[in-house]
C-alpha cells in the first residue's frame, strides 16, 4: 500500500503515479511506481523517496538531471539497485562538468545540494533493455533533452516521459550536450508509440491515445514558435548578449539568473545556428539578423 497522505494515483493496475514536492515543479519531478517492484525516477523529494525506497526492489532513472536523481543516494542507503543510463557518471562533479561551464560550477552545486543530491553509486542499462519483465518496461533512448534521455515504455500502454514534459513551456535543450534536431526526432519517435497513458516528469498525467498524441505536437510546435520569436527579433541586428537580455523563451528569471541565463543562451545559441543553416538569419559583424 503506498502512503496514503502522499500525493499518489493509481494510473493504471498497480502503477501508481507519485506527485514530486511542489508539485512536480522543477528542481522536483514526479516518478511512477509499477507493481511494487520498480520506481522510476527519484526527483519527487528526498522525504518521499525515502518513504518509497521501502515499498519497491530498484529504481531506475531516465536522465541523470539532478531534478530527477537527487534521491539516488537514498536507495544506495538501502542497498537497493538503482539503473542509470550507460556511459554516464553520477557524481556532482561529473554532472557538474556536463551541465554548466567552469565558472558557474559552484552555483551550480550550491543549487542542486538545495534538493538534497549526493553523489550515488548505479549500475547501467541501456537503449532497448528491458528494465523489468512483468509487466515489461523498456528503456528508448530519446536524446536532445540531455545526451542521456530515455523514456520507459510500459506493455505498450504507458510512456514515462520524464522531460518529454508536455509543459507550457515547452522543450528545454540548454546544454552543450542538447540538441534540438535530436529532440525533434526524439519526439517524434516517441509520438510512433501506441499508448494511451502519458506520465510527464513535471505535469499531471495525460489520459487518451489522441490527448497524448495532440499534447506531444502541441510541445513540438514550440521548437517553431521559438524560430518565429527569434526572427522577429533580429528585424534589427542583434547580439547573443542582447537576446539573452531579451529573454526570448524563459521570460522572467525569478531565481538563480545566472544559471538560467547561461542554460537560455545555449538554447538561444542552437536556434541562431539553426536558423542560419536554413538561410533565414545571417550573422554580420558579431551580431545577427533575419533576411
Ligand atoms: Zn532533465
Amino acid at each position: 500500500m503506498i502512503i496514503k497522505s502522499m500525493k499518489t494515483m493509481e494510473i493504471d493496475k498497480g502503477v501508481f503515479f507519485v506527485m514530486g514536492k511542489q508539485r512536480g515543479k522543477f528542481p522536483f519531478s514526479n516518478s511512477i511506481i509499477i507493481k511494487h517492484k520498480v520506481m522510476l525516477d527519484l526527483g519527487c523529494g528526498i522525504e518521499i523517496v525515502k518513504d518509497l525506497a521501502d515499498k519497491v526492489e530498484f529504481a531506475a532513472l531516465t536522465h541523470t538531471h539532478p531534478d530527477h536523481c537527487s534521491g539516488a543516494w537514498v536507495f544506495n542507503f538501502k542497498n537497493k539497485m538503482v539503473l542509470s543510463p550507460q556511459g554516464y557518471k553520477t557524481e556532482l562533479e561529473s554532472l557538474a562538468n556536463r551541465f554548466v561551464n567552469d565558472n558557474l560550477k559552484e552555483r551550480w552545486k550550491n543549487f542542486v545540494t538545495k534538493i538534497g543530491i549526493r553523489d550515488f553509486n548505479a549500475e547501467y542499462y541501456s537503449s532497448g533493455d528491458i528494465i523489468l519483465k512483468e509487466p515489461e518496461i523498456v528503456a528508448m533512448h530519446t536524446p536532445g533533452h540531455t545526451a542521456d534521455m530515455h523514456v520507459f515504455y510500459m506493455d505498450g500502454r504507458i510512456i514515462f516521459g520524464s522531460d518529454i514534459d508536455l509543459t507550457a513551456f515547452g522543450p528545454w535543450y540548454g546544454h552543450k550536450e542538447s540538441s534540438i534536431k535530436e529532440f525533434v526526432k526524439s519526439i517524434e519517435k516517441v509520438m510512433e508509440l501506441d499508448a494511451s497513458i502519458f506520465v510527464s516528469g513535471h505535469e499531471n498525467p495525460v489520459f487518451g491515445r489522441e490527448n497524448v498524441r495532440r499534447r506531444l505536437q502541441m510541445y513540438l510546435d514550440v521548437f517553431e514558435r521559438r524560430n518565429e520569436i527569434l526572427i522577429k527579433l533580429l528585424d534589427k541586428p542583434r547580439s547573443l548578449n542582447e537576446l539573452v537580455e531579451l529573454s526570448p523563451f524563459y521570460m522572467k528569471k525569478p531565481y538563480e539568473r545566472e544559471l538560467l541565463d547561461y542554460w537560455e543562451r545555449q538554447m538561444i545559441e542552437k536556434h541562431l545556428k539553426l536558423l542560419i543553416e536554413k538561410g533565414q538569419v545571417v550573422k554580420v559583424d558579431g551580431e545577427y539578423v533575419s533576411l
